[in-house]
Parts: structure tokens; C-alpha cells; sequence
């Protein structure tokens, strides 16, 4: 049976990418060597971190003087190395979930954080809009898409100082502004490649204001300086992201994206808000179109786990809410089908029809 990969993350990539990945495993340009028993430094491997970068300066549209780097580590890692390079004093904050919440932690071992502004009140399912940013903070640090709970900043938000954002879940799935930024970053296994990479898109002049000292591997002027070679790189991870930046690129690159992004949400969303016995979890106008989050209402709670079971037996793969939330969640991320959201809603559909 057709499976349709709706997983939070690692999740979905197009079949293409996984074909070239895993031909390149097996032998990587002609050479009689796998990818994965090359140097680093090897010469042909060069062109594949040079033309990602490119690739990724070319599709977002990236200013001069901004440089894009390839980490380990996760965007976990880059909690603790954004205050490490960026933050001397005071850094604002805003808290809508689970992965704000660990970046400001982190934060607040380097200086003083403001939380501007949070929803954890309400479980995070809006974006909070009345907040003032300190005009003193050296950054303000949002959380674009909140993959857990289904809502997302999708448009740049206005800062009297610099942005920087977590784009894990939907980097690539819009234009960005990133002039606005010094600082986006995320793991690589939501939109772009496997896990194991993490990517970093620095603004290079904000670089070297702190006055601590950094470990020289966090220190984000030891990657920018030699280019992610400073030490042995995820090669597979970074081979894969450029097959799919490629990828984006052919099918129409970031408009075409966002533009897909939103067909498919609105089909699933329509059938949310039309189906009796579902409800979207986020606030409307906050909704996102990558993660969108659903339960059952209240008075068919008891059915929640025999949807799950058929909507599984149909072939949908990780529909399952994430487990702060419950209920369900349908990740969409670029690789996602319109066959395969139609497939989720005919699934919604005969649920209805049976019950
Ligand atoms: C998945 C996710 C993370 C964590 O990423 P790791 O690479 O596993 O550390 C952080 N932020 C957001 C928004 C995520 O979706």
C-alpha cells in the first residue's frame, strides 16, 4: 500500500533526493568509493559545500555579507552557540512553545533574557502580537514555525534590533527577508535534508561583538572562516541537502514552495473546520502550513484513538500529535503531495461517513 509521510521530523523528501543520496553511497562521482569513505577534503567533495552554499544564497535570495555554514549538533546546539556569539548583555525572546522555551533557557546562562512576550498560558496555540522589543537588547530571537503546536510567523516580523530566527520546520518553504536577520538557523531533518547537519546563515558584521571568550568550536568565525571545514563535516547530510536544494530549485524554488504550502494547508484545514468531529488546535489567523495540528472535539474525545488506527491502516504515516499536544498533527513539508493530503482528507471523509 501508498504510504503518505506525514512525520514531524526527520520526515518526508522527494523521492529524487533519496535516489541520488543513496546512489552516491554507493558510489560517490565515478570514483569506485562510496560517499561515505571520502575525505572531506577530497577534491570532488569541495564542489558539493560550495554549490549548497550557493544554492542556498541563490534561493533565499541572500544579501552580500551574510555566509552559510553547515554544523553538527542540531538546532539544539545552536540554543547555546547563538547567546555564545550574540548575546552581551540582554537578549528579548519570544516564547510561542517548546523550542523557544529551550532556546531561552540556554540564553540565560550567557546574560539577561526578556521574554517579551509568550502563549504558554494558552498551550501555545496563537502568536502572541502586543509586545514591545527592548530597544537595548542585542537580538530578538523568534521561533518561525512552532512544529509542535502547529503555529507560525510567516511573514518578518518588525524589530528595533536585529531578528534571529529558528527556521528548523519551514526554512525554504517561503521567501525571507533575511536582511532583517543576523542570525537563522535549524536542523537540516524537517524541510531540507537528513538529520545530522544543521545549517547557519550568519550575518558576518554581527559576528566578534561579544566580549567572551568561545570555545573555538563554537565559535561561529571558526566555521566561517574555513568554509565548515574546520572539522570533518556530515558529508551524507550535506550531499543530500544540496540534491534537494537542487530539487526546490527545479520545481520553481522558495514562491513555488510557499505557494504549494498553502494549497495543500488549506485543503487539510478546510476539511478540519467542515468534518464534525474535528477542530484545529491553533488560533486561525496563527495556523501553520507546515504542522497542522488537530483533535477530536470534546464530545467524540473516545474516537481519537480508532481515527488514528484507520487513518493508519489508509496508509497515512505519523499523523500522531505530538505527545505535549494529543490529537493529531499532518506535517506537510515541501515534499508532501497534493495526492497525499487529498488522501488524508478522503481518509477524514469515510471516517466521518462510518461513525
Ligand atoms: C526539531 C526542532 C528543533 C530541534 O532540532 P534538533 O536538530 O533535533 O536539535 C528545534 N527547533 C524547532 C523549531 C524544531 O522543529
Amino acid at each position: 500500500m501508498k504510504k503518505y509521510n506525514f512525520n514531524a521530523g526527520p520526515s518526508i523528501l522527494p523521492r529524487e533526493v533519496i535516489e541520488a543520496t543513496a546512489a552516491a553511497c554507493l558510489e560517490f562521482n565515478n570514483s569506485g568509493l562510496s560517499l561515505m569513505e571520502i575525505s572531506h577534503r577530497a577534491k570532488d567533495f569541495q564542489p558539493v559545500v560550495d554549490e549548497a552554499v550557493a544554492l542556498f544564497k541563490e534561493l533565499l535570495d541572500i544579501p552580500q555579507g551574510y555566509s552559510v555554514i553547515f554544523l553538527g549538533g542540531g538546532a539544539s546546539l545552536e540554543f547555546c552557540m547563538v547567546p555564545y556569539n550574540f548575546l552581551e548583555k540582554k537578549a528579548a525572546y519570544l516564547n510561542t512553545g517548546v523550542w523557544a522555551k529551550k532556546a531561552m533557557k540556554e540564553a540565560k546562562l550567557f546574560g539577561e533574557v526578556v521574554e517579551v512576550a509568550s502563549s504558554a498560558e494558552a498551550t501555545y496555540t496563537y502568536i502572541p502580537k502586543d509586545f514591545t522589543v527592548p530597544a537595548d537588547a542585542d537580538y530578538f530571537h523568534i521561533t518561525t514555525n512552532n512544529t509542535i503546536y502547529g503555529t507560525e510567523i510567516r511573514k518578518e516580523l518588525d524589530s528595533p534590533v536585529p531578528l534571529i530566527a529558528d527556521m528548523s520546520s519551514d526554512i525554504f518553504s517561503r521567501p525571507v527577508d533575511v536582511s532583517k536577520y543576523n542570525c537563522i538557523y535549524g536542523g537540516a531533518q524537517k524541510n531540507l535534508s537528513m538529520a545530522g547537519v544543521t545549517f547557519v546563515i550568519v550575518k558576518d558584521e554581527a559576528l566578534g561583538k561579544v566580549s567572551r571568550q568561545i570555545p573555538t568550536m563554537l565559535d561561529y568565525r571558526t566555521h566561517v572562516e574555513k568554509g565548515s571545514m574546520f572539522n570533518t563535516p556530515p558529508v551524507v547530510p550535506i550531499y543530500c541537502a544540496l540534491q534537494n536544494l537542487k530539487w526546490i530549485k527545479a520545481q520553481g524554488g522558495v514562491k513555488e514552495m510557499d505557494r504549494r504550502a498553502n494549497e495543500r494547508a488549506k485543503i487539510v484545514y478546510d476539511e478540519i473546520d467542515r468534518n464534525k468531529f474535528f477542530r484545529g488546535t491553533a488560533n486561525e489567523e496563527d495556523r501553520s502550513v507546515m504542522n497542522l495540528c488537530f483533535v477530536m472535539k470534546d464530545e467524540y474525545k473516545e474516537l481519537e484513538a480508532d481515527f488514528l488506527k484507520f487513518a493508519t491502516e489508509k496508509g497515512m504515516v505519523g499523523v500522531k500529535g505530538h505527545r505535549s499536544v494529543g490529537g493529531f498533527r499532518a506535517s506537510c513539508y515541501n515534499a508532501m503531495t497534493i495526492e497525499g493530503v487529498k488522501a488524508l482528507v478522503a481518509c477524514m471523509k469515510e471516517f466521518e461517513a462510518n461513525h
